[in-house]
């Protein structure tokens, strides 16, 4: 199985190019915050519970994240591989993926991570606000959280995945094309 974590801060274009790569890759897709929007918009009452998070810029609860990957994983059975796009974002939720991916006899096979400066994240986080919709991208200060909320818990996973020799840093600047010709460039040394 080819499972990979694409990573990275809010804005650094992991919801695009994980669309590119599962159509190349044949992939499984699972975005734990499209899975939350999801939620959100059904009005379930973890999707209540989550939105009060969410929009105040914080991460919701471990556990909630881990049964929801867990949940879809398993329903995927047959599945070539996975892209975990916004997961884990915590040392927990990546020690929770492991012993997961463990059941099934499987592992991560790298995470990609996308390098982008912070002054042009928040750029395109007020640009993508725009469209999308989203309430989370349309508020300078929430955006100021998510980005803390990266740097304080999520940044450090980089440390995990390097200690498994399976980190790789790559240029998230450029055009969609050339970001992703250097995403497949790693994939294609495996
Ligand atoms: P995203 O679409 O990945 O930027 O996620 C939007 C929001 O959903 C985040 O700011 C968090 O509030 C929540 N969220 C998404 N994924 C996770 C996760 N793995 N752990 C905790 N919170 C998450």
């Amino acid at each position: 199985m080819l499972n990979i974590v694409l990573f990275g801060p809010p804005g650094a274009g992991k919801g695009t190019q994980s669309t590119n790569l599962i159509e190349k890759y044949q992939l499984v897709h699972l975005s734990t915050g499209d899975i939350l929007r999801s939620e959100v918009a059904n009005k379930t009452s973890l999707g209540l519970e989550a939105k009060k998070l969410m929009d105040q810029g914080l991460l919701v609860p471990d556990d909630v994240v881990i049964r929801m990957i867990e949940a879809r994983v398993d329903a995927n059975r047959n599945a070539k591989g996975f892209i975990f796009d916004g997961f884990p974002r915590t040392t927990k939720q990546a020690e929770a993926l492991d012993e997961l991916l463990k059941k099934k006899h499987t592992s991560i096979t790298m995470m990609l991570a996308l390098e982008v400066d912070d002054a042009e994240l928040i750029t395109r986080l007020l640009n993508r606000g725009k469209d999308s919709g989203r309430p989370d991208d349309q508020n300078k200060e929430v955006i100021s959280k998510r980005i803390m909320e990266y740097n304080s818990k999520t940044a450090p996973l980089k440390n995990y995945y390097t200690e498994q020799g399976k980190f790789h840093g790559v240029k998230g600047v450029g055009t969609i094309e050339e970001i992703f010709d250097r995403l497949t460039g790693v994939i294609e040394m495996y």
